[in-house]
C-alpha cells in the first residue's frame, strides 16, 4: 500500500456523524473509532480484524445514498465542463445498476468479503443471513426513481447556471480547527453567487430530520472559518430529492457560536472516554456501555461482537 504510514493509535477528530454514533450506542462507538484500528493488517487481533470486516457492511438505504450522491457529483462535473445534464431515466438506471452491483456481490462475494472486507460491497442482510424485506425493496425502488427525478429537476441546476455563480467546491475532504480538534466538514456542493451568497447544498435521499439542520450548521461554521464569510451571506440549502423538496437555512452568528459550543462540548465528553487524550488512546471497551434501545441492535453493523454479552444482559 503506497503512502501507507502505520499508526498504533487512531488520530483524533471530530465530526457530526462521530458524535451521533456516540449516541445512538457508546460501544458502537468504541468500535467504529478505537476497536476496529489497524483491523486490516494480516495479522491483527481476531477482535480488531472482525470489528474491521463489519465496519465495512453497509445497506440498501446507504448505497442509495451514495448512489445518488455519485450522480450529483457527475452532474456538477458536467455543468463545469459545460455538457448537458442527464436525464432523470439516465439518472435512475445509473442508481439502479450500482443496487444491482452491490446485490450481487452480497449474494456472491461472501467468501472474499471474510478474507478480503475492503474489496467488495457487502449488505448487511446477506452477511447477516437475514431477509429483505419486500417493504423495503419497495421503499428503495420508490425512492430510486424520485430521487433521480428530484435530483434532475432540482433547482440548484439553474441557479447554477445564472451569470457570476461560481462552484466553490464539492464533494471536498476537508477539516477545519474547532479549538486544537480537526473537524470534518464535507458539504456536497459549495457555491458563490454573483450577489456573494454562499450556498451550501446538502443532497438528501431520506426523511427529513433534525439532525439534519445541525449538520449544516456545522457546514455553515467551516464556510465562515475556512472563506471568512459573513454568517448572513451563508445559505443552507437541505435538498430532499425523494420528495421533491427544500428546505432552506439561514444563520446567525449566534447559532454558528452555538454548533461550535456543541462540538466542544462533545469533545470534552469524547474525550472523557480516553485513556490517554495525547495519543488518542481509547479506555477499555468495558467503559463503552452497550446501547439501552437493544431493539436497533440486529441491525448495527457490530451485531456478531454483542451476540453473547447481549444475551448474557437479559438472562
Ligand atoms: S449491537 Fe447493539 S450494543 Fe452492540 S454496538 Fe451495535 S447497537 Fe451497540
Amino acid at each position: 500500500m503506497s503512502g501507507y504510514v502505520r499508526r498504533e493509535y487512531p488520530e483524533w477528530s471530530w465530526s457530526f456523524s462521530r458524535q451521533q454514533t456516540f449516541m445512538a450506542c457508546p460501544r458502537r462507538y468504541y468500535y467504529h473509532y478505537y476497536g476496529s484500528h489497524n483491523g486490516w493488517e494480516f495479522q491483527a487481533p481476531r477482535e480488531a480484524a472482525l470489528a474491521y470486516r463489519l465496519k465495512k457492511l453497509t445497506n440498501l438505504y446507504l448505497v442509495l445514498g451514495e448512489a445518488v450522491h455519485k450522480c450529483a457529483e457527475q452532474m456538477v462535473e458536467a455543468v463545469q465542463m459545460g455538457y448537458a445534464l442527464p436525464t432523470a431515466e439516465t439518472v435512475e438506471g445509473e442508481i439502479r445498476r450500482v443496487l444491482r452491483q452491490v446485490w450481487k456481490s452480497s449474494r456472491d462475494n461472501q467468501a472474499l468479503f471474510l478474507q478480503r472486507p475492503n474489496r467488495v460491497a457487502m449488505l448487511h442482510e446477506f452477511y447477516y443471513g437475514m431477509e429483505i424485506r419486500d417493504e423495503v425493496i419497495e421503499k428503495i425502488n420508490a425512492r430510486a426513481s424520485a430521487s433521480a427525478k428530484g435530483l434532475v429537476a432540482s433547482p440548484i441546476w439553474s441557479m447554477l447556471a445564472e451569470e457570476g455563480a461560481e462552484i466553490v467546491s464539492y464533494e471536498q475532504f476537508d477539516t477545519f480547527p474547532i479549538g486544537d480538534t480537526p473537524v470534518y466538514a464535507i458539504p456536497d456542493l459549495l457555491f458563490r453567487t454573483a450577489h456573494e451568497q454562499w450556498i451550501i447544498v446538502d443532497w438528501k435521499t431520506g426523511e427529513e430530520v433534525e439532525d439534519n439542520k445541525e449538520q449544516v450548521a456545522l457546514y455553515a461554521l467551516y464556510v465562515q472559518k475556512k472563506h471568512g464569510v459573513p454568517a448572513e451571506s451563508i445559505l443552507g440549502r437541505l435538498e430532499y430529492l425523494n420528495l421533491g423538496e427544500t428546505r432552506e437555512l439561514t444563520f446567525t452568528q449566534d447559532e454558528l457560536e452555538q454548533v461550535k459550543a456543541y462540538a466542544l462540548d462533545s469533545m470534552a465528553d469524547l474525550r472523557s472516554y480516553l485513556r490517554d487524550p495525547v495519543q488518542n488512546i481509547a479506555k477499555p471497551k468495558e467503559e463503552f456501555p452497550l446501547t439501552e434501545f437493544r431493539q436497533q441492535c440486529p441491525w448495527c453493523s457490530f451485531y456478531e461482537l454483542c451476540q453473547e454479552e447481549l444475551a448474557e444482559s437479559v438472562s
